[in-house]
Parts: C-alpha cells; sequence; structure tokens
C-alpha cells in the first residue's frame, strides 16, 4: 500500500508538471520578433583583419538614415569602404552577418547627400526596403543615439570610450560603464469570455485600436506592471498572466514583454489621458489594429486563431 500511494503521488505530481508544460506550451509561442537584428552579430573585439570590401555603412542624421530608393525595394547599405568626407566622428561598430561587418556613421550636417540618395526618418521606411535592413537600420539609429547620450560620463563629466569587450562605453576617468539602455515594457491581451480589450491612445487615428501596454517600473515585476497599468488605463482588474513572447522596439530602446490575461472584475473606466476609448471586442467586430511589425498584431492574430 506504501508503495501504490507513494505511485499514486508521484503520478499525480507528474500530472500536474505535464498539465503545466501543457500549459506552457500552449500559451508561450516562439515569437519572431520584426525589430531583432539577429543574425547581425556582435562579436568582440571587433575584427579588424577584414579587408574593405567586407565593410558596410549605414549613415544617419539624428533619427534619420540615407537610403537609396530602387525598383521594387530600396536600400540604406552603403558598399562605399569608407564614405570619405560623409561622416563626422568615429564609425560605430555595429556586428557581422554573412562575414560583413557593419558600422554605423553620423552624417555630417553640411554634408550633401551622395547621388540619388535620400534622408528618411527610419520608421518610415519600413516597407521600402528589406525587412532585414529595417531592423538594422533602426539598431543603427539607436545605437548612435545612445553613444551621442553617453558620450560623456554622467558622474564625473569626463569623455567617455567604447568598451573592447562588450556593447557599451566607459569612463577611464572614474571607470563607470554606460551600457545602452533598455526599457522594459509590458503589452498584455486581456480575455473576457469570446471578446478581448482594446483601446484607443489619443495619438491613434481614429477608428484605430490596440491591446494596453506600459513601462516597467522601479520596483515592479513584469506581472505587478501589468496590474498596475490595465487598472489605471481601464480600471479592471486581470488574473492568470501568462507570458507569450517578446521583441525589442528600438523607438527608442523599450523591451516589449507580452502577456495574456483574463478578465477578473471590474468595469470599463478610461482615464481620458493615456486611453480615450476602450471596449470589448469579438471576432466578428474588430476595429484597425496594428500592422505585422509589432507583437501587438502578433497577440491579436494568435487569438483570432485561438492559439491563445
Ligand atoms: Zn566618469
Amino acid at each position: 500500500m506504501p508503495n501504490q500511494r507513494c505511485r499514486s503521488t508521484t503520478s499525480g505530481r507528474d500530472e500536474v508538471i505535464q498539465d503545466t508544460i501543457t500549459s506552457i506550451l500552449s500559451i508561450t509561442m516562439e515569437h519572431s520578433p520584426f525589430y531583432s537584428v539577429r543574425p547581425l552579430l556582435p562579436v568582440y573585439p571587433e575584427p579588424d583583419n577584414l579587408t574593405a570590401s567586407k565593410k558596410r555603412w549605414i549613415l544617419i542624421r539624428d533619427n534619420s538614415v540615407i537610403y537609396l530608393k530602387k525598383e521594387g525595394s530600396g536600400t540604406v547599405i552603403i558598399e562605399d569602404p569608407r564614405p570619405s568626407g560623409l561622416i563626422s566622428g568615429e564609425p560605430v561598430y555595429l556586428g557581422i552577418r554573412d562575414e560583413i561587418i557593419y558600422y554605423a556613421g553620423e552624417l555630417s550636417s553640411d554634408t550633401p547627400l551622395p547621388g540619388d540618395w535620400n534622408l528618411s526618418p527610419v520608421r518610415e521606411l519600413s516597407g521600402l526596403i528589406p525587412d532585414t535592413e529595417m531592423a538594422i537600420a533602426s539598431y543603427a539609429v539607436r545605437i548612435l543615439d545612445n553613444d551621442r547620450s553617453t558620450a560623456f560620463c554622467g558622474r564625473c563629466g569626463a569623455k567617455t570610450h567604447p568598451l573592447t569587450t562588450e556593447r557599451g562605453r566607459i569612463c577611464r576617468a572614474c571607470n563607470r560603464i554606460f551600457y545602452p539602455r533598455i526599457s522594459p515594457a509590458i503589452i498584455v491581451l486581456i480575455k473576457k469570455g469570446e471578446e478581448i480589450l482594446l483601446a484607443r491612445s489619443p495619438r491613434f487615428p481614429s477608428g484605430f485600436f490596440s491591446i494596453l501596454a506600459g513601462f516597467n517600473e522601479p520596483g515592479e515585476n513584469l506581472e505587478q506592471t501589468v496590474h498596475r497599468e490595465v487598472f489605471e488605463e481601464v480600471g479592471i482588474s486581470v488574473q492568470n498572466i501568462r507570458y507569450f513572447g517578446s521583441e525589442p522596439w528600438p523607438f527608442p530602446d523599450s523591451l516589449m514583454v507580452g502577456f495574456v490575461a483574463d478578465y477578473a472584475g471590474g468595469e470599463i473606466r478610461i482615464d481620458d489621458v493615456e486611453i480615450i476609448e476602450a471596449g470589448w471586442f469579438s471576432r466578428d467586430n474588430l476595429p484597425s489594429y496594428p500592422q505585422k511589425t509589432s507583437i501587438s498584431h502578433t497577440l491579436i492574430k494568435a487569438w483570432i486563431n485561438r492559439e491563445v
């Protein structure tokens, strides 16, 4: 009997473990983030033995990138090994892809653009250049912006220098290291029976809705951020928060962490500041929602397909 009871307990535990694994597998998707820069590998130390013909450039002015419009799909990749006279300051190493080393360069403010190249805000290039180039260009803008912001030490004011072992800058006067800032934010699909909650920010065009999102604050874990943001923005409570997937969002430095949660109680009460309209929507009355480049789109599509 003791053995049987023991087996029974073990079996029960195994079932619980199996149920948990099944539950996790059913909700956690291998999300393919649009703005991931893999396989642009940040190999350190920066290779110095590659020939000039294996270097490529992305040139940036503020948050804009120069690109060449082409029939079909344009490009932001410059093959000139060293675009002489075009950049100010030192080239910024981005990483390696297919044995080609990529750099970003700050375009001098008074330099005329070469040939048929144009300057465009990076976000407006989506669809005009290949998706991989879009991810690399957004990354380049983000890294250059970070380098500008940390060019001088925030503690002692001395000039900082790139680390040679990883992405970051160091102040040699006080040894403080500045890594690129990453701002975690949650994004959550809230289910209530056969409906989901969608909301409209004042930034959205009329008729356009998305799921709720908000930044993590110091002292919170991500689940607490979900509870707080949902309550602040629409006045309801949620339960059964499950991880879905994540993606980098380089405008300028977010890591979006996606969750699914169930409605737990309360009536929708919008704050009229961050949210100006919110409601429950079924699959047959969905409004316009974000395009394929974002995890909000993936979450909503997964729900439409009954995958979450
Ligand atoms: Zn310092």
